[in-house]
């Protein structure tokens, strides 16, 4: 009999929804714990900048057992989709397990000598702590505000200039009539300019430091995510491990996988035009894409072309009489800067000397499948990956670590082969594949499929690939496959 267990979940995003309901349905005592009044995480209506929209189509950003409503776009507005992890905590009944306006403070090992972890809570001015058999951290990789600040700009805010972080722009109404520029090169920067350049801005300027590959959302016409998103071209990554008849293979196709990137490549720079904006990136393509791969705005090319929209390369050196200045030299006129300068990684309330073990001088972090560090027991990460398909891979992730936590995947692996495991995964980041090592090395894309193979084969499900080869090659990750997919693994209840 599997011990019923009590189990924090903290966060209530994307990720913290799906560990919530995973660990619930397994017959655990689920308490969750998030710090704003509301569900939701990014997509939460008040951190959320205006006309904010996903990168992933509809049917890649859903979990396995509710669609997105045949309603909405293609490409749903952030309102929707936090419509849509409303509906799906309601589905689940998943609002009695947690403690909304509630604050994670410290997180450390139980002083009582049991396994588990004791975490400290602050709500309404109260502080208390609590013990918990296990912990599943989904705190995401959007919590931590990066803050810059630039040599002039106290004397810039004193004359009336603001200065804010991307996720402060909830207003529209600020920027009429003013001078915007935006410091950054990714999608929540080029959201900014387009949305700054359409309510009424004086003008809009878009400083980014290097050129980076974009997709838009139809490549020659083509919905992308029937394009870029399947195994056909995920294999044409050079991913880790492999048996030395894969590698063969990838060494004899070469040349092809060569030239359909070159081939992508000419796509994007005619349909974008990039050499008219000086935007071709030095990078082969096939080498910069991961998670920081960019969608591209609808309307930023537009913008660029009518003027609406200035882009310049370079970066802040300082502010002076009312300007940003560049250090290329440039001065730009500036009432309004927003920094899309992201955010900071990590779990700031885990005590520390657990994050010396979770993560690597050089940043990389320790984590097993994505989700558990043999150092760190009775926890586990849910989304702490960036992913193409986040909420999928986020209810895979939480799939198989209540398994984990339960000693019953079918792979259950010792903390000898998690290590060894960890060690190899940094090799071929650091060695073979540097564009892994974004985020801390906490990206699932562009190896999708691959990492939701071994997640399923390590959950011992029965079926992990859909029965039409061709579908199975040639089309996105579907999520009513991986619901059937989930299913085919045994099951059980604690208590
Ligand atoms: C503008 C934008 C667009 C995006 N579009 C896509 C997309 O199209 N496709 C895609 O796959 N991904 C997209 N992403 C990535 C997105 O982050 C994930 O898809 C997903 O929403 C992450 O969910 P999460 O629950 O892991 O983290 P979050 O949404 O960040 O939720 C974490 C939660 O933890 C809470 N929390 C943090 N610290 C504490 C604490 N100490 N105590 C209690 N609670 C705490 C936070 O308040 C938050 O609610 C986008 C991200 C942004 C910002």
């Amino acid at each position: 009999m599997t011990k019923r267990k009590n189990v924090a979940v903290i966060g209530g995003g994307v990720s913290g929804l799906a560990a919530a309901k995973a660990f619930d349905e397994r017959g655990h005592r689920v308490f969750g714990f998030e710090r704003s009044h509301d569900f939701g995480g990014v997509w939460e209506l008040s951190r959320s900048y205006p006309d904010v929209q996903t990168q992933s189509p509809k049917d890649l950003y859903r979990y396995t057992d509710l669609a997105m409503p045949g309603d909405y776009p293609e490409w749903p507005k952030g309102t929707q989709v936090h419509a849509y992890l409303h509906a799906y905590a309601a589905k689940h009944k998943l609002a009695r397990l947690f403690q909304l306006n509630t604050n994670v403070v410290s997180m450390d090992r139980r002083q009582d000598g049991l396994p588990g972890w004791t975490l400290e809570l602050e709500a309404a001015g109260n502080t208390w702590t609590q013990d918990f058999d296990f912990v599943a951290v989904c705190t995401g990789q959007f919590s931590d505000k990066n803050i810059l600040t630039h040599p002039g700009q106290d004397a810039f805010t004193a004359a009336g200039g603001e200065v804010m972080h991307s996720s402060e722009y909830t207003d529209p109404a600020l920027v009429r009539d003013k001078n915007i520029v935006v410091l950054g090169g990714s999608k929540s920067a080029t959201d900014i300019v387009v949305n700054a350049a359409r309510n009424g801005a004086k003008s809009v300027t878009l400083v980014y430091r290097e050129p980076v590959w974009r997709v838009p959302y139809y490549v020659g016409g083509i919905n992308f995510k029937r394009l870029l998103y399947m195994r056909a071209q995920e294999q044409q990554f050079n991913g880790w491990g492999g048996t030395p008849l894969g590698k063969a293979m990838f060494t004899a196709f070469k040349p092809l996988i060569w030239a359909n990137f070159r081939g992508l490549e000419t796509l994007l720079k005619l349909q974008l035009k990039l050499k008219k904006w000086d935007m071709v990136p030095d990078v082969p393509i096939e080498k910069d894409a991961s998670c920081s791969l960019p969608i591209v705005t609808p309307g930023l090319f537009e913008g660029f072309e009518d003027g609406s929209i200035k882009p310049i390369r370079g970066t802040y050196d300082r502010y002076e009489n009312g300007e940003v200045v560049l250090t290329n030299g440039d001065r730009v006129p500036c009432d309004v800067s927003i920094l899309a300068v992201g955010w900071k990684l990590g779990v700031p309330y885990l005590a520390q000397e657990f994050q010396d073990k979770l993560i690597e001088p050089d940043g990389q972090y320790r984590v097993y499948r994505l989700a558990v560090n043999p150092d760190l027991p009775d926890m586990g990460f849910v989304g702490f990956n960036s992913s193409f398909c986040t909420i999928l891979s986020a209810e895979m992730i939480a799939n198989w670590l209540v398994r984990y936590a339960d000693g019953k995947l079918a792979k259950q692996p010792s903390a000898e082969e998690m290590k060894k495991n960890i060690d190899d995964m940094l090799v071929w980041r650091r060695t073979e594949r540097p564009a892994a090592k974004v985020y801390g090395g906490l990206c699932s894309a562009p190896f999708h499929f691959r990492h939701f193979d071994e997640l399923l084969s390590d959950m011992g499900a029965a079926k992990v690939k859909r029965s039409n080869p061709i579908a199975e090659q040639f089309s996105y990750p579907d999520a009513d496959a991986y619901g059937t997919f989930l299913a085919s693994a045994p099951q059980y209840s604690a208590g």
